[in-house]
């Protein structure tokens, strides 16, 4: 499990390696997005609170990365937060965020960003729920959620 101690780690020291790389140009990428997409994946933007689709959401199932269909979360550890942003716990495995200090806007935090393809994905703060303390504040525009196929014979 993964506790604010190896966050502050891997923004420092460095981060895992990510079992692949997806990389593609600008316009690539704009052609992939919805431009409200685009704007916070690939230009590191906010979507307002309480906005984005999959807050409210605790259904079943992963939630990929917008970009590079990546698993990053799942819904076993979403959690409501009352922020307006959905909230996990943990991601889905160690090596699939990259984590980097962030001092915009006068404040030191830490940006979590998907691993394979640079999404830029929300923060992770140090107040979240036990065991782990930590609570990632991820736009729903930044993920996808693939639901769980229930299969019921
Ligand atoms: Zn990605």
């Amino acid at each position: 499990m993964l506790t604010w101690k190896d966050v502050i780690n891997f923004s420092v020291v460095g981060n895992p390696k990510p079992d692949r790389r997806v990389e593609k140009t600008t316009d690539q990428w704009k052609e992939l997005l919805t431009s409200e997409q685009f704007r916070i994946t690939r230009q590191k933007g906010t979507e307002r609170p309480h906005s984005g689709a999959l807050c409210s959401i605790y259904d079943e199932g992963k939630y990929n990365c917008m970009c590079c269909n990546t698993p990053l979360f799942d819904s076993t550890i979403k959690f409501s937060s009352g922020t307006g942003w959905p909230s996990f716990t943990q991601p889905i495995k160690t090596n699939v965020i990259k984590y980097e200090k962030d001092i915009a806007f006068g404040m030191v935090r830490v940006e979590v960003m998907c691993n394979t393809c640079d999404a830029h994905l929300g923060h992770v703060f140090p107040d979240g729920p036990e065991p782990s303390g930590l609570r990632y504040c991820i736009n729903s525009e930044s993920m996808q959620l693939e639901k769980e196929v229930i299969n019921d014979n």
